[in-house]
C-alpha cells in the first residue's frame, strides 16, 4: 500500500514537471495521428451505424468510361493500407498545415494565463468576426443568396469571411453547394457516411474523391464570378486571407491595446482559428450525425442546439438542409433559437444594408400536412428549443408519398 502511494507520489511531481505547453503539444500530435490511422481503417463504403445510409441515390455517377477508371482507381487507392503513411490519396501539404496550425494553438494555450484581458476579449471578437464571415457570409449570402445586400455589406462581410480563411469564398460555396445537391453520397465533399472523423477534417487531408471533383465542376458559380468582392478575395488568394487571418489580429493586439507581438499572435491567430475552424467543421460532423431529424425523417442531418453555440446558429441542421434558402437557418425566431448569425442580419436589415430576407416557414407547414405531421413540440431550455414530431398519421392515411 505505501508503496503504491509512493509511486502514485512520483508520478504526481513527475506529472507537475511536464511543461504543460509541451504536453499539450504531444498530445495533439497524438490525436491527430490517432485520427489519421481512424481515417486509414475506415472503409470508404457507408458505415452501418449511420441512420439512414443509402436511403438517397448516389449522387454522382461517370459519364465517361475514362471518368469511370478514375473513381475506380481512387476507391481501389483508398481501400488499400490502413497505415496512414502508405495510403496514397493523402494530401500532405495540407495535412501539415493542419496539423501544424494546432500545435501553435496547443503552444498558445498557457498564454492565455499571463495576457491581458484586452487579448481575451480580442480572441472572443475576432471568433465571432470570423465566424461571421463564414455563417452570415461564406453561407448564407454567398452560398445559398438566402439575402441581399449592399456592397458596403458585402465587404465588410468578405473582410470577415477572410479573417476566417477557409479558403475562398468562391471555393467554399462551391463546395457548399455540393455538399447540398449530393448530400450524403460519394460526390458530397464531407459526405458524414464516412464517419466522425471524415466529415469533419478528414475530407480535408485528403484528396478530393472523383465523384466530388467532377459534381463541383457543374455546380453553376457564375453568380460570384460577377461579383467584385468575391473575384478580388479569389485573385489575391492566399496571401489576402492569410494576412487578414494571422497578421491582422496580431498588429490590432500589438498596437491597440500593447500586446507583446506574439502573444497577440498566437491568441488571436492560430488558437483562435483553430477554434472557429472545428466550430465550423462540427457542422459538417456532429451536426449530420446526432440530434433529431425533425424536418426531413429521412435525411442524417439532425437539429444539434450544442453546435448552434458553437458555430453562431448554424447547428439547426435538419431545418437548414431542408429549407436552404433560408437565412435564419432556423425555424423560430433568435429568442427560441440562439441564433447571432440571424440577429446581425436583421440588424443590418434595420440600418437599410440588407434586403430581400427569405423564409421558408409556408414551405414547413406543407410539408406538415404531406408528410401526415400532426403534433409537434418544443423541447429543450430557453434559447435552444428544438422541434420534435410527437404525432404523424401514416403516409397513406394522409393521402401522398411526399
Ligand atoms: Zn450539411
Ligand atoms: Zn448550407
Amino acid at each position: 500500500m505505501d508503496l503504491a502511494l509512493a509511486n502514485l507520489n512520483t508520478l504526481a511531481s513527475t506529472m507537475s514537471q511536464v511543461d504543460p505547453s509541451r504536453a499539450a503539444v504531444l498530445g495533439t500530435v497524438l490525436a491527430w495521428i490517432a485520427g489519421l490511422v481512424v481515417l486509414g481503417i475506415r472503409s470508404p463504403k457507408p458505415q452501418e451505424h449511420h441512420l439512414h445510409q443509402s436511403k438517397m441515390p448516389e449522387g454522382y455517377t461517370a459519364r465517361t468510361e475514362g471518368e469511370q477508371q478514375i473513381i475506380n482507381a481512387y476507391d481501389e487507392a483508398q481501400a488499400l493500407p490502413w497505415i496512414p503513411f502508405l495510403m496514397r490519396n493523402i494530401r500532405w501539404t495540407m495535412s501539415t498545415y493542419i496539423v501544424m496550425i494546432h500545435v501553435l494553438a496547443a503552444f498558445a494555450l498557457p498564454h492565455l494565463l499571463d495576457c491581458k484581458t484586452q487579448t481575451l476579449f480580442g480572441i472572443a471578437v475576432f471568433y465571432f468576426i470570423s465566424g461571421f464571415g463564414i455563417t452570415g457570409g461564406a453561407h448564407r449570402l454567398w452560398s445559398h443568396k438566402s439575402y441581399k445586400a449592399s456592397a458596403s455589406w458585402r465587404y465588410f462581410v468578405m473582410i470577415c469571411n477572410s479573417v476566417a480563411n477557409q479558403g475562398t469564398i468562391y471555393h467554399w460555396s462551391r463546395d457548399h453547394r455540393t455538399h447540398h445537391k449530393y448530400s450524403e453520397t460519394r460526390a458530397d465533399p464531407h459526405n458524414a457516411e464516412r464517419g466522425f472523423f471524415f466529415a469533419h477534417v478528414g475530407w480535408l487531408l485528403l484528396k478530393k474523391d472523383p465523384r466530388v471533383k467532377l459534381a463541383g465542376q457543374h455546380i453553376n458559380m457564375d453568380d460570384l464570378k460577377m461579383m467584385p468582392e468575391v473575384v478580388l478575395q479569389k485573385r489575391f488568394d492566399p496571401v489576402w486571407n492569410l494576412f487578414w487571418c494571422f497578421a491582422f489580429p496580431a498588429l490590432t493586439g500589438h498596437f491597440l491595446w500593447g500586446e507583446s507581438l506574439l502573444k497577440a499572435f498566437m491568441l488571436m491567430g492560430p488558437l483562435r482559428y483553430v477554434l472557429i475552424l472545428n466550430g465550423t467543421w462540427l457542422v459538417n460532423s456532429a451536426a449530420h450525425l446526432y440530434g433529431e431529424h425533425t424536418y426531413d425523417e429521412h435525411a442524417n442531418p439532425s437539429e444539434n442546439p450544442a453546435v448552434a453555440i458553437i458555430s453562431l446558429g448554424e447547428g439547426y441542421h435538419s431545418y437548414h438542409h431542408s429549407f436552404p434558402n433560408d437565412y435564419a437557418a432556423s425555424e423560430l425566431g433568435v429568442s427560441a433559437q440562439y441564433n447571432p448569425t440571424k440577429l446581425l442580419i436583421d440588424l443590418g436589415a434595420v440600418f437599410g444594408l440588407v434586403t430581400d430576407r427569405k423564409r421558408s416557414l409556408k414551405l414547413w407547414e406543407m410539408r406538415q400536412k404531406n408528410r401526415g405531421i400532426t403534433k409537434t413540440v418544443l423541447q429543450g431550455p430557453p434559447m435552444l428549443k428544438i422541434r420534435k414530431v410527437v404525432e404523424r398519421r401514416s403516409i397513406a392515411a394522409a393521402g401522398e408519398c411526399k
